[in-house]
């Protein structure tokens, strides 16, 4: 069995991973080259949002850690702002609602019990929303959750089941022998294990590569506004179909696509701060300063979108970068060819939706049990197929 296991990343995704192998009663060590939350889970929205997930193996995990979300403030003992509010998608166009029809659609044959309300109904749940809106989807389940606090509280938690957290220690190497791993390196001190889950976000290719694993991952850069502080004015959190489409449609080789992918994703926060997004460029890894055209998009469409918010202040922007996938699903599960090393990574913008999810079963995997969702359809040899 593996039992003494190094989680590398201390992102959602790598806190998660480590809470639940610590759970499960694994010797854990959780490591992040800077600290928690320092990558993506530090620079992302809140939405938990189910309806907005590809049918099939994505959005079963959507579920299953929807599920999870639902109890995890009281199983980490942390206040995470988590709130079921509801999620709509809204529609401006006849073709939007042509696409969205389609969606609602296949979303209902899957099990969600996603409606497509009227532009008056939508108006009738979000009042601020402009008359030019002429429909919305709503789903009652959607939520929405601090990533912060859920990335800290999943690692404190860890920690009180006896899990070691290293931070500001960079891995600069997996060590291997026989094609089997035996631990990390960080900094020259070599640290050692019986398996190693790479949770690295969008870094995640650059450990593997020396190995000879070519991992898909890409980075796709996003782009939020900060509003002042406002008294009570969304009650849901919001997507736009354009959104959606910038979503579902990223081809890094498509030179014809919209350059920014600029559409609405809109939600409050508990301090009283709209979270205005969103953008999808494939810019690499250095270029993460925030873009004034960007800015002006998001703010324009915003305004479209809820006119009143044309008198509200903006106090900053920050970006993100996104660990996409060709096929926007992540890669969950062990590197064929390389006993011990397990990836957990390419989450998209769908990470703080999956955290939960996708710990549960790294855990079951590096320690041999059953998993309660068969991970085959997010495997890194799919890639070669
Ligand atoms: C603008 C934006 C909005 C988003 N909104 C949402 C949303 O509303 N809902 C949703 O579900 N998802 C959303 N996402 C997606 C979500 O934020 C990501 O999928 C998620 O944060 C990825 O988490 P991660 O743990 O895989 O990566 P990260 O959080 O990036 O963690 C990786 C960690 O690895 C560490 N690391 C890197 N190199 C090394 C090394 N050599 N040694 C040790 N550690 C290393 C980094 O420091 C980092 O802490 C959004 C993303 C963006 C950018």
């Amino acid at each position: 069995m593996n039992d003494k296991v190094i989680v590398v990343g201390a992102g959602l995704i790598g806190t998660s991973t480590a809470y639940y192998l610590a759970k499960s009663g694994a010797h854990v060590t959780l490591i992040d080259a800077k600290d928690i939350a320092s990558g993506t889970s530090g620079a992302c929205d809140r939405a938990i949002m189910i309806q907005s997930k590809k049918p099939g193996p994505t959005l079963d995990l959507a579920i299953k850690s929807a599920e999870i979300y639902q109890d995890l403030e009281k199983e980490l003992e942390v206040h995470l702002e988590y709130r079921k509010s509801g999620g709509m998608i809204i529609i401006e166009t006849a073709e939007e609602m042509k696409a969205m029809e389609g969606m609602v659609e296949r979303q209902q044959k899957a099990g969600i019990d996603v409606k497509l309300i009227s532009g008056e109904e939508a108006r009738v749940r979000e009042p601020a929303l402009s008359k030019n809106i002429i429909g919305s989807t709503w789903w009652e389940n959607d939520a929405e959750v601090n990533p912060l606090k859920v990335s800290f509280a999943f690692a404190n938690a860890a920690r009180r089941l006896g899990a070691k957290v290293r931070l500001g220690a960079p891995v600069t190497r997996l060590l291997t022998e026989n094609n089997r791993v035996t631990g990390v390196e960080v900094r020259g001190e070599m640290l050692y294990a019986d398996a190693v889950v790479v949770a690295m976000g969008v870094w995640t290719p650059m450990l593997l590569k020396p190995l000879g694993v070519d991992v898909p991952i890409i980075p796709r850069l996003g782009q939020i506004l900060v509003s002042e502080r406002l008294p009570p004015f969304l009650h849901t959190g919001i997507l736009s179909a354009a959104y959606i489409a910038s979503k579902l449609n990223g081809d890094p080789d498509d030179e014809t696509a919209d350059p920014y992918g600029v559409g609405l994703a809109i939600g409050q926060t508990h301090s009283g701060s709209l979270l205005i997004g969103g953008s999808r460029q494939f810019v690499g890894y250095n270029n993460t300063e925030t873009n004034p055209e960007v800015t002006r998009k998001i703010g324009e469409t915003a305004v479209r979108t809820f006119p009143q918010l044309a008198n509200v202040r903006i106090i900053r922007a920050f970006t993100g970068l996104r660990p996409y996938t060709p096929d926007g699903m992540p890669i969950l599960g062990p590197v064929d060819g390389m006993d011990g090393i397990y990836i957990a990574a390419g989450h998209e913008g769908d990470g703080v939706a999956l955290a939960p999810i996708s710990g549960e079963l790294m855990a079951q995997a590096v320690l041999g049990e059953e998993p309660e969702i068969d991970i085959q359809a997010f495997s890194m040899s799919r890639f070669k197929r």
